[in-house]
């Protein structure tokens, strides 16, 4: 038995399967990545010791080893080393991707859950698995999706509608890549509405208000690319559908007309008039930081002859 296995065994350490079943269920809390661990992240170090209901001294326990290339002694909390091991086991098991490999998808050193891990996560926090399409957990591949549709170049003669969607089954491609769509959204535009600014995150922090709203709609076979895109509270996202409002080109709100003519008590909440009082003609979105990722004029051209003008 090594020296640190033997350590581990005196503490009662738990098992390397046990620290990664915390791991993995803390990191989907964590919408799907959490910076390394290190003198900088105790706070989610501590979290797990209390998970997992160590002791005083199986927390502060130091053991010591020799750093070959150094050739000097470094000591260091034996419970560490085993969150390290842990965590590096279960990288090599595709778990999670190693800071090393998340660090050139993010920029960032971060342990990040994979398609696997997060399939895991969800089994051992027993959440239904069907609720991954609408959570904002950012696996190391929906990462990959979300950078290349921020990254990618933008077209001049874009086509919003997708014409091969009509005969194409649902994929487990097509599945990573709405989720994708769906990050690169919300994030672009700080998870808040374009319309009236609403910001809020469910209790548990695993979910957003605003949706990630497709300005040709999926059922027109809208493409999910950031540009077919706009961030939009769920009743903005309804009138939006619905047609009560549409964007022009340089990204200002044009208003239904028959807004002026719905019965004077609809489109309250409380006393708050929400319809007339939010949706403020000619004023425009917020828009995201990059001007390459902002919404394009065939996207919006379709929604105004498509929808908007068909309902006034
Ligand atoms: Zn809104």
């Amino acid at each position: 038995m090594s020296y640190e296995s033997k350590i581990f065994k005196e503490l009662s350490l738990p098992n390397r399967d046990e620290v990664i079943h915390v791991l993995l269920m803390s990191l989907l809390k964590r919408n799907g990545y959490i910076k390394e661990f290190g003198s900088g992240n105790q706070e989610f170090v501590n979290e797990l010791a209390d998970l997992l209901g160590l002791s005083i001294q199986q927390r502060s326990f130091l053991m010591q080893t020799i750093v070959k290339k150094e050739g000097r002694i470094k000591t260091f909390p034996a419970w560490h080393r085993l969150l390290f091991r842990a965590a590096d086991t279960a990288a090599k098991e595709n778990l999670l991707s190693h800071p090393k490999d998340t660090l050139k998808i993010t920029g960032k050193r971060e342990w990040m859950l994979t398609e696997k891990g997060c399939d895991e996560a969800f089994r051992l926090s027993k959440i239904p698995i069907v609720r991954k399409q609408e959570l904002p957990i950012i696996t190391y591949e929906v990462q990959k999706i979300k950078n290349s549709l921020e990254k990618a170049e933008r077209i001049k003669n874009y086509n919003p509608v997708d014409t091969t969607k009509r005969t194409k089954i649902t994929t487990r491609e097509s599945l990573l890549r709405s989720r994708g769509f769906r990050q690169a959204i919300i994030q672009s535009y700080d998870y808040r509405c374009c319309i009236c600014g609403l910001k809020i995150a469910s209790p548990d922090n695993l979910t957003w208000e605003v949706e990630a709203a497709h300005i040709v709609p999926n059922r027109f076979y809208g493409k999910d690319d950031i540009w077919n895109g706009i961030a939009l509270c769920h009743f903005h996202h309804w009138s939006f559908d619905v047609g009560w409002f549409t964007l022009r080109n340089d990204f200002t709100i044009e208003v239904n007309d028959r807004i002026e003519k719905i019965p004077r008590e609809h489109g309250y909440m409380g006393n708050f008039d929400i319809l007339r009082q939010s949706l403020k003609p000619n004023k425009s979105i917020v828009l995201p930081k990059k001007n390459s990722i902002f919404p394009h004029e065939n996207a919006i051209s379709w929604h105004r002859n498509n929808i908007f003008l068909h309902t006034k």
